[in-house]
């Protein structure tokens, strides 16, 4: 199995050590090109959305990455990449509201650990995370922290608030690879 890790800006090293611990081999997207190669899963790391977003862009990669998604390939976004996911600004792929930078200043970052359907307890790094404010239909709820949606899947796609790949639980990135293959 290989999983590609967007590899713009952002936390995207630390996602490529995990699946390296996990036995998975990795492959960067630095430019179009490399999104031709084959690969069986995606990881948009955290970051900053709108950087990402423009380099997305600017590098010609928003639209093939956007129908990549869009036609079914498994994707974990994280933090930015939760937003980059739900906001219709960006890809949008999943229907529901985010909110940006939603815990202000006081609360900006922070960890605890919550519930995480099917994966009991987690722990969560909030780094200036975004929470979900609301869902479509059809997009399934899967944790809650302080009443804020902070995990979600619709059908291929699983976003999530917070940064598994700084801690050392491995339950969210071994629950995506057991959902690609
Ligand atoms: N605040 C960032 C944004 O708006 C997300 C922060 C993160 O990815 N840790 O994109």
């Amino acid at each position: 199995m290989t999983v590609a890790v967007l590899a713009l800006q952002g936390a995207f090293i630390e996602h490529e050590h995990v699946l390296e611990e996990l036995g998975v081999k990795t492959v960067e997207l630095r430019q179009a090109a490399d999104l031709d190669q084959p690969y069986d899963g995606l990881i948009l790391p955290g970051g900053e959305s709108t950087v990402q977003g423009k380099l997305l862009r600017e590098l010609k990669m928003f639209d093939p990455l956007k129908k990549q998604i869009a036609d079914g390939m498994p994707v974990l976004g994280t933090c930015a990449g939760l937003i980059l996911l739900g906001s219709p600004e960006h890809f949008g792929t999943i229907p529901m509201q985010v909110k940006r930078n939603a815990y202000g200043r006081q609360l900006g970052s922070f960890h605890t650990k919550a519930e995480f359907k099917d994966l009991g307890l987690v722990p969560m790094s909030f780094i200036r995370a975004p929470y979900v404010e609301s869902v479509s239909d059809g997009v399934e709820i899967l944790s809650v922290v302080d009443d804020h949606i902070v995990g979600v899947r619709y059908g291929n796609q699983v976003a999530i608030a917070f940064h598994p790949e700084l801690d050392s639980d491995r339950k969210i990135h071994q629950m995506f690879l057991d959902m690609i293959s």
